[in-house]
């Protein structure tokens, strides 16, 4: 019994200075040298008033995995205030592309404008305000990208990932977050919080489609990492 109640503790114990160590480490804020400072505040802010950007964990292994295959354009579904997307627009601009980002809610859109003009970003870019069930279909179908981040609405993934896959490059990677949503996609029925069984069902089966029908690997790290490469 002991062990039971002790085991968890020292688990995320672990893991916070684990987390701790790789902020520490800022592989994706290497990008942002002098602008550091920007970047930060972006940062913090965001935290402070609880949007849900995304671990440094996950950002370091993105923008690794990203800047290593040379992606030139990227999309991204769910901007919130720009975090991630600085990175990605600069990983993107870099490679001679462009980042698309696209969010639905207007403050947060309105935030993020604001923190792409501060890094000089927002011009060689495109933010989109609106939902990407109907923009993705409104994107030119000309246009490829070569690495997607899922990152938005976890009941409409299945959506958006099947709408973004054709708009994938071959050898394109589609980068999802959140996908084990705190591990409740692990845990018994009985032990799902009511107002969330509908979201980890559908998750559940949009894991196993996965699976089933793509080259797809689930690592399980900060919120649980999908890859599907095409
Ligand atoms: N990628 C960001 C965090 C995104 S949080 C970062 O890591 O910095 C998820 C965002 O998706 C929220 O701001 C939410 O408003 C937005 N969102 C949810 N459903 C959406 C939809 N259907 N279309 C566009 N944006 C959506
Ligand atoms: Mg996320």
């Amino acid at each position: 019994i002991f062990l039971k109640i002790l085991e968890p503790c020292d688990f995320s114990r672990g893991r916070f200075r684990i987390e701790n160590f790789i902020e520490s480490s800022k592989y994706a804020q290497n990008l942002f040298k002098i602008q550091n400072e920007i970047v930060q505040n972006v940062k913090d802010e965001s935290l402070a008033e609880n949007v849900p950007i995304i671990t440094d964990e996950v950002l370091n292994y993105m923008i690794f995995t990203a800047k290593n295959m040379k992606a030139g354009n990227i999309l991204e579904i769910g901007t919130a205030t720009g975090y991630s997307g600085l990175f990605l627009a600069r990983v993107a601009n870099e490679n001679g592309g462009f980042l698309t980002t696209m969010e639905i809610d207007e403050k947060r859109y309105g935030k993020a404008v604001e923190n792409f003009k501060k890094l000089g970003l927002f011009e060689k870019n495109r933010m989109i305000l609106g939902d990407a069930l109907e923009e993705i279909p409104r994107l030119d179908k000309g246009i490829k990208y070569d690495f997607i981040f899922i990152d938005a609405s976890k009941g409409q993934y299945l959506k958006f990932f099947e709408m973004s896959y054709e708009l994938l490059n071959e050898n394109g990677i589609i980068f999802i977050d959140n996908l084990m949503f705190r591990g409740l996609v692990a845990v018994k029925k009985e032990e799902i919080p009511k107002r969330y069984k509908t979201i980890v069902k559908r998750l559940k089966e949009f894991i196993e489609k996965l699976n089933e029908e793509y080259n797809f690997v689930l690592l399980p790290f900060g919120d649980g990492v999908g890859i599907v490469k095409k």
